[in-house]
């Protein structure tokens, strides 16, 4: 079983970037936590560095990692400037690590291509969670809490986040991903060649308080 091990940045007496009435700390943890769960739906199995507003060190999250055995690491956070013009994603991996900045690459296409971010590219540095841990892995900076754009995506469209980093894992581990949204169901009541029969019946469920319409067979609603 391919397994991925994700790592909300900060947590507890760390709050990490504080912009726009927002703690960097919560915004990893819930994307943190929505990712883990997409990832699971999809037969992955997941551990996090947390699950909860929970101080953990640096090396303990990559010594995490490590002991389960992870294919994977993503580090998920958010990037806070003292200039609120500063915006946009980027992601993180190990100097000259190729497999690291394949994964780094693939996270920051599908966020940018899915929420229209400004894209601030893939970047090496030397991160304790990057450099301690065995697996391919990648810190991705999913915006600027600082930022009134940013801010909002962060906080509002954190399902549309989750389910680009999502999609770019999946990428990398060459699982094809699809969005799990639920079917649309529809219900048809009857078929007619002559269309006041059908108008007959839309009234009649009108009256019941149904909301009908017609449909001809070529898929027109007129
Ligand atoms: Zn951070």
């Amino acid at each position: 079983m391919v397994k991925v091990f994700l790592d909300a940045g900060h947590g507890g007496r760390d709050p990490g970037a504080l912009g726009s009435g927002l703690k960097e700390k919560d915004i990893n943890l819930s994307v943190a936590l929505r990712v883990g769960e997409l990832l699971t739906n999809k037969g992955i199995e997941v551990a996090h560095s947390r699950t909860d507003d929970r101080f953990v060190d640096l090396a303990d999250r990559a010594a995490m990692a490590n002991g389960f055995g992870a294919h994977l690491f993503l580090s998920i956070h958010c990037n806070g400037f003292s200039n609120p013009s500063a915006r946009g994603v980027e992601t993180y991996c190990y100097p000259s690590n190729s497999k690291g900045q394949k994964l780094a690459k693939l996270i920051q296409d599908s966020i940018v291509s899915r929420l229209s971010m400004t894209n601030r590219g893939v970047k090496e540095a030397n991160f304790a969670v990057l450099r301690l841990t065995y697996m391919p892995a990648a810190l991705v900076e999913m915006g600027f809490i600082t930022s009134k754009g940013d801010a909002y995506i962060l906080k509002d469209k954190q399902e549309d986040l989750s389910r680009a980093i999502a999609e770019g894992i999946l990428n990398y581990l060459q699982i094809p991903y699809t969005d799990d949204k639920p079917p649309l169901y529809r219900v048809q009541v009857g078929a007619f060649r002559i269309r006041s029969n059908a108008e007959k019946l839309v009234e009649e469920l009108k009256v019941k308080g149904y909301d009908a319409i017609i449909v001809n067979s070529k898929g027109k609603t007129n």
